[in-house]
């Protein structure tokens, strides 16, 4: 992404970054989520470079310092190699913070060493190493890219080491000194400001592309949501009509028996008369909710056809399992024993009759015909009495 790019992001990438570049915690985590892989992958491949060419760099010191040479041979073999490779090998297994955090005490022992080492050599070429200081501090900065706010602490502990030493190494010729602090001071500042760049632009990139990931996810949601409240019956909250539509259609093409059972509330008017619509309401509730449950329990589908009336599919055979789902059915909502004393047939709860019908048996072309056989079945059912189930 460019510059423009990123400057045209919306939502305010920019006041949702702080001085110190630092992201809101969950757009860190995100982050590492996503490129945390990749930065691990990175900080090992330049450690390893990184390690290699200060030790050739290095090799500076025998002439430079040879009075401490055997002093400067063994702290970079026992020191900083070692320390290199225990970094390598803790930057994957450590929480980010922390290999953050580890890499920076790595980069405090890379820069304070030769400053060290410079500050007790006697040697008079001594003072040409902190050449590679600047080199040090690209390192840090531009290639592992310290996180900003440690970039910044590198930076400034590094700088101010090396103005004490340029200040107080005895012996130092003084002509040297302006020199060298511009020298170091410049150096530093620009690594530290392209440290400052590469991260802003870091930031800003993912903070833009975390909001635009999470707009898609809001209109991903918004759209299901919305899917859902088309198929789904605003009354009783369970599967609608067209919903049933849809997934007979595809039980009925892709599976290889489909048991249909229609379902009809008894005597339903009366209740309404005796009680109310809103009481009837509330009676149609917990039937679908009961029906949905039992649907659920025998791997099925229920849906509100409409009315008082629901249907229910299973994936079974209709001769095997059709007689006893569907008289498992008309008790489990006789079980609810919803008082009906509105009925003139001797019954004082709410019941269902149910027709049923599978692919299995006669000559079915299309869902509809199922749909209707099923319902001769149910009138069958009503006509046999009620508060039972027929096979079509
Ligand atoms: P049967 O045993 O023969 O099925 O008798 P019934 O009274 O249940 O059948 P009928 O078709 O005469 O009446 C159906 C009733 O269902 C009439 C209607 O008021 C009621 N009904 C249909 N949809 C709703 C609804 O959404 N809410 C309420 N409260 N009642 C409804
Ligand atoms: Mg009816
Ligand atoms: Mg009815």
């Amino acid at each position: 992404m460019s510059d423009a790019d990123v400057g045209a992001a919306p939502s305010g990438a920019r006041s949702r970054l702080d001085w110190l570049l630092r992201m809101p915690p969950e757009v860190e985590r995100a982050e590492e989520r996503d490129f945390g892989g990749e930065r691990i992958k990175h900080l090992r491949h330049a450690i390893i470079v990184g390690l290699i060419v200060y030790n050739i760099y290095n090799l500076t010191s025998l002439y430079l310092m040879a009075d401490i040479q055997p002093f400067t041979v063994a702290m970079r073999l026992f020191v900083l190699v070692p320390g290199s490779l225990a970094i390598f090998y803790l930057v994957p297994r450590l929480p980010p913070a922390f290999r953050e955090l580890l890499l920076l005490q790595g980069m405090f022992v890379a820069s304070l060493l030769p400053l060290y080492l410079l500050y007790i050599s006697q040697s008079a070429y001594a003072s040409y190493t902190l050449g590679e200081l600047p080199l040090v501090l690209l390192f840090g900065n531009m290639l592992l890219v310290l996180r900003y706010r440690w970039a910044l602490v590198f930076t400034s502990v590094t700088c101010l080491a090396a103005l004490w030493v340029i200040y107080n190494k005895p012996g130092l010729d003084e002509n040297l000194i302006f020199p060298l602090t511009v020298q170091v001071v410049t150096g530093l500042f620009f690594t530290l400001y392209g440290n400052w760049h590469v991260e802003r632009q870091r930031c800003l990139t993912y903070l833009a592309r975390y909001d635009a990931q999470n707009r898609a996810d809001r209109a991903e949601r918004r759209g299901a949501a919305l899917r859902d409240l088309t198929l789904t019956d605003m009354l009783t909250g369970i599967p609608n009509r067209r919903h049933l539509d849809e997934t007979l259609e595809t039980w009925f093409s892709e599976r290889e028996e489909v048991l249909l059972l229609m379902v009809d509330v008894d005597h339903f008017k009366a209740f309404n008369d005796r009680f109310g619509h809103v009481a009837g309401d509330d009676c149609l509730r917990r039937i679908a909710s009961a029906l949905s449950t039992f649907a659920a329990r025998h791997d099925g589908f229920a849906a509100r056809y409409g009315g008082e009336e629901f249907t229910l599919l299973f994936a079974v055979d209709a001769k095997t399992g059709g007689a006893f789902l569907a008289d498992r059915l008309v008790r489990s909502v006789r079980d609810l024993a919803i008082p009906h004393p509105a009925r003139v047939d001797g019954l004082s709860h709410v019941t269902v009759s149910v027709g049923y019908a599978g692919t299995g048996e006669g000559d079915l072309r299309n869902p509809r015909d199922l749909v209707t056989r099923a319902d001769l079945a149910l009138y069958e059912a009503k006509s046999a009495g009620r508060n039972r189930s027929k096979a079509g």
